[in-house]
């Protein structure tokens, strides 16, 4: 072969391999442009979708009946809809920048701020109560008021929604003044039937016969329950109204629960109550009336178990919650009757039961309490095994 020959076949060999290269990395830059555009169309979707999804946002809490806001952290409306503006007879302008508290009526301002503050210092995940608003033409509004947190662009924000509840409320003043008159008129027969019965006991106390003295007394306990009774009335109708306005106090849940258990060791002694686990906690909310609950389960847990079983009570901390249970050996709940517990007026069939049975109040008020100290109440319960009532109330740490 000739030496020409050979460059030849060589160059072409050169320019061979020259061009498969420039064909493969033709193809890698074609494969990238591809992927661009596939990114770009991508970003282009996202970004339509996120604008939709804004705009969806936009309208609904724009054209929405409720009134919306949204808060930043020194409580300042950072964005509010015509529904606000409406519900308060404010403009827009006149409302920005300034918060709800400026329009609260005195009564609700510490507790509403005490929840904003546990709020942010994430105790609680949302919140809602009820208030009383003051309009610019000073006339009043009630309203329901519901706020989560939430974080944008990495800034805690508050959203609320107020709902107007003022009819709701003048219906439950009338039924509160009905349900106050109903049961004064009430009390006041019952006092005197109680001082008569005192009476004639120790007129009977002279008798022979102890059978007179035993119908007295029986009497007497039915003039008791009765007056629970009404106590228990007036006292759902204060939660069905939302009056119960907690009386915000920080105190050790742990030492409650030890004194009321103590307190029931020396009065029942029929069934032994036990203390079996506990630890420090500090809550904030109304001592006296959390002190109502335990009281009241732990009188259901004696109430439907048999005499010598035992009751447990627990305390411990779960996430940021003290969570107290009272469990019985006694009787349980059959699963439909679970759903309902809770319901005003409600009492499970206590076909072959002796237990004197109430006006299905107690479980309902003792719900009431707990939920406006923004925590839960809740049961477990086999037939035939017994029963655990546990509620949980949010700690300070
Ligand atoms: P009341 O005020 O009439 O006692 P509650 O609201 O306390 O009513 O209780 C409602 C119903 O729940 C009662 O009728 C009772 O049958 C049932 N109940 C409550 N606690 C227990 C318990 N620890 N074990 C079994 N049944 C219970």
């Amino acid at each position: 072969m000739y030496e020409g020959d050979e460059k030849l076949k060589r160059l072409v060999q050169d320019l061979q391999n020259e061009n498969q290269q420039l064909q493969s990395r033709n193809q890698v830059q074609l494969a990238s442009q591809e992927q661009t555009v596939d990114k770009l169309e991508y970003r282009l979707l996202v970004e339509e979708q996120l604008k939709e999804s804004q705009e969806r946002f936009v309208t609904i809490f724009e054209k929405s009946r409720v009134a919306n806001k949204i808060i930043n952290i020194n409580l300042k409306m950072i964005q509010i809809n015509d529904a606000l503006c409406t519900m308060l007879g404010y403009s827009k302008e006149e409302l920005l920048g300034t918060t709800i508290l400026q329009y609260t009526h005195p009564d609700f301002i510490q507790y509403w701020h005490d929840m904003h503050e546990a709020l942010w210092k994430k105790e609680l995940p949302s919140f809602s109560l009820e208030a009383c608003l003051i309009k610019k033409d000073k006339s009043q509004i009630w309203v329901l008021v519901n706020t989560i947190r939430f974080r944008d662009k990495g800034e805690t924000l508050g959203y609320t929604a107020l709902q107007d509840i003022t009819e709701r409320k003048q219906l439950d003043k009338h039924k509160d003044e009905f349900i106050a008159t109903i049961s004064h008129e009430l009390k006041t027969p019952l006092t005197s039937i109680k001082s008569y019965a005192q009476m004639l006991s120790r007129y009977f106390d002279k008798l022979e016969d102890p059978k007179p003295k035993e119908m007295l007394l029986r009497m007497d306990s039915k003039v008791n329950s009765l007056t629970a009774l009404i106590k228990d009335l007036v006292m759902a109708s204060k939660i069905d109204s939302g009056k119960l306005t907690p009386r915000s106090e920080e105190y050790r849940i742990d030492e409650l629960v030890s004194e009321i258990v103590n307190e029931f060791k020396t009065t029942v002694t029929t069934r032994r109550i036990l203390l079996k686990r506990t630890e420090s906690l500090k809550t904030k909310g109304d001592k006296f009336k959390i002190g109502q609950v335990v009281e009241n389960l732990i009188t259901n847990a004696i109430k439907f178990s048999a005499d010598d079983t035992e009751i447990h009570v627990f305390l411990e901390k779960r996430n940021k919650e003290a969570v107290v249970c009272i469990q019985d050996h006694g009787r349980g709940i059959e699963k439909e009757s679970l759903d309902h517990i809770f319901a005003r007026f409600y009492k499970v069939k206590e076909a072959e039961s002796n237990v004197e049975s109430g006006m299905g109040l107690g479980l309902y008020i003792c719900k009431g309490i707990v939920s406006n100290q923004q925590g839960r109440l809740w049961v477990n319960s086999e037939v035939g095994k017994g029963s655990v009532f546990c509620f949980s109330l949010p700690i300070i740490e």
